[in-house]
């Protein structure tokens, strides 16, 4: 079976609005090939939980269980903490 279809099974269907990249469960790993190149691969935090590690595609259509990501807050400048307007 494929991997996302087992998620789709486990979550109980597809979120047909998201991909697996913008949901907060996914994260890149960065490795290196057996040439000593430099690679990324992106992997499901759930399904290597359930499953173990596997190689993902961040343009599948999201499972039931997709998380938004959470948001780094945004850094005030140094400007507009003296209270400046631009
Ligand atoms: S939506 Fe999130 S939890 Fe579901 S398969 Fe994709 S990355 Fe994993």
């Amino acid at each position: 079976m494929r991997r996302i279809s087992e998620m789709y099974e486990r979550s109980g269907g597809c979120d047909y609005k998201h991909t697996c990249e913008e949901c907060g469960h996914i994260y890149i790993e960065t490795g290196k090939t057996r040439w000593g190149h430099r690679q990324q691969e992106a992997s499901c935090r759930l399904y290597t939980q359930l499953y173990g590690p596997a190689v993902w595609n961040p343009k599948w259509g999201a499972c039931k269980f997709f998380r938004e990501q959470q948001q780094e807050p945004k850094q005030m400048s140094l400007w507009e903490f003296i209270g400046g307007t631009d």
